[in-house]
């Protein structure tokens, strides 16, 4: 079982377009962001409602296999009730949100958290820098996340393990690591969403301090492809992490199959 965890879509997608690439890289099951909200400089204005409707779309033609993530941008009006119609009334996988000019402590975004918790809604959130969002990487530090202990029906996950902040990530995943020593009755809430980001002269080392800090429970596999182009992007990133994983980091099967997809089922609520 190969999931994944990290696909965006613009709006132009097809979901044969999405499924042919999945095919040709050998993917199960791929989660597949809903088009970035009103503030995102890169795509078309949609309204959150619109994205999610258009998504809803796609998903309903390979609901086994197409995963579809709300993009919920929480400083908006309606937020958390976009939140509740995608998950609630559109049976929607997760939320994405990328804070690109908001901090995830601010408390003014606490109300999509509450909610997300209630409606057992996994979240991927970016982390670290971003390269197309304006002077936005100040948002993306990995601590800025720590709040979200006060949230402990949130499952979530930072993407890209926070590159260039992976040593930070890791801190962060020992942080909400400790919770569960407390004796919490609440799930493990912090995963690593691996997705690159980490350029390649960084990613055999900070796989590496993943894998020796953080375990290889609750890390999630992802290529950051864009919907139409899994076939070359999925692909590649597939077989070169794959290969890392067994020559540079010589870690076992096991490893592999929680990595490439079975940690993603339980990320997903789905097991
Ligand atoms: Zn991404």
């Amino acid at each position: 079982m190969i999931i994944d965890i990290h696909v965006h879509a613009f709006g132009e997608e097809t979901a044969k377009a999405v499924l042919d690439g999945m095919d040709a890289a050998g993917i199960d099951k791929c989660c597949l962001f809903a088009p970035a909200p009103e503030t995102d400089e890169l795509s078309k204005r949609w309204a959150m409602r619109e994205a999610t409707d258009w998504l809803a779309r796609i998903a309903a033609e390979a609901p086994d296999r197409i995963l579809p993530f709300c993009w919920i941008e929480p400083t908006l009006p309606g937020a958390v009730q976009e939140l509740e119609y995608a998950i609630a009334d559109k049976g929607f996988a997760g939320v994405k949100m990328i804070a690109n000019h908001w901090y995830p402590c601010d408390e003014t975004v606490f109300p999509v958290y509450e909610k997300a918790g209630e409606l057992n809604a996994p979240i991927i959130f970016h982390s670290g820098i971003l390269y197309f969002h304006g002077d936005s990487s100040r948002f993306n530090r990995p601590v800025f996340w720590e709040p979200l202990l006060h949230f402990p029906k949130v499952r979530f996950a930072l993407a890209h393990i926070s590159w260039p902040w992976v040593d930070e990530c890791l801190a962060l995943y020992g942080r909400f690591r400790a919770l569960n020593s407390e004796g919490r009755e609440h799930p493990h809430q912090m995963w690593i969403d691996t997705t690159p980001g980490t350029p390649p002269a960084w990613r055999e080392d900070a796989l590496r301090k993943t894998l020796s800090f953080a375990g290889d429970e609750y890390i999630l596999w992802g290529s950051d492809s864009v919907g139409t182009g899994i076939h070359e992007h999925g692909v590649d990133v597939l077989r070169s992490d794959r290969q890392l994983l067994h020559q540079q980091l010589g870690a076992p099967a096991e490893t592999e199959r929680r990595w490439l997809g079975e940690n993603a089922l339980r990320f997903l609520g789905l097991v």
